[in-house]
């Protein structure tokens, strides 16, 4: 498998209970580099643009709301398949669903509060990557 490069999200659940450290802890351990990483505030018009696959889901708004509750740590992460990896060290989506070990049944609180973010495909990575770091190169 390649390097690759994938972008995460540490969601205001995350930044607000101060787990962001821990987190990258996790991505760390099994091989992820941090090569890009920033705290910030998205406004709404962000998180609707980068959300927007999901406008017409019922949880649109609220997703919405949650993501401009607090700052945000966005980061791009890099390692032998990366965007698989990352989804793999997440979890599922629900907490409550999501495999022992996995961020987000050890960190998240809810369907929606679940911690972290990662890029779904490769291609979903190179628009996720350009939309918070457009200096960053999307290949390693
Ligand atoms: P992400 O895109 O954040 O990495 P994902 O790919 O596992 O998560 P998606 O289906 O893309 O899940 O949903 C995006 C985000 O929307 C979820 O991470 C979660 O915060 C929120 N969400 C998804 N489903 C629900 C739901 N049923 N109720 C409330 N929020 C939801
Ligand atoms: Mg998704």
């Amino acid at each position: 498998m390649a390097i690759e490069r994938t972008l995460s999200i540490l969601k205001p659940d995350a930044t607000r209970r101060n787990v962001t450290g821990a987190i990258n802890e996790r991505f760390e351990a099994r091989g992820l580099s941090i090569v890009a990483q920033q705290r910030l505030r998205l406004t709404k018009e962000e998180a609707e643009r980068f959300y927007e696959v999901h406008a017409a889901r019922p949880f649109y708004e609220s997703l919405v709301a949650f993501m401009i509750s607090g700052p945000v740590v966005v980061q791009v992460l890099e390692g032998e398949g990366a965007v698989a990896r990352v989804r793999e060290i997440m979890g599922a989506t629900d907490p409550e669903k999501a495999a022992p070990g996995t961020i987000r049944k050890d960190f998240g609180l809810s369907v929606e509060e679940n911690s972290v973010h990662g890029s779904d495909s490769r291609e979903t990575a190179e628009r996720e990557i350009a939309f918070f770091f457009s200096e960053i190169e999307i290949c390693p």
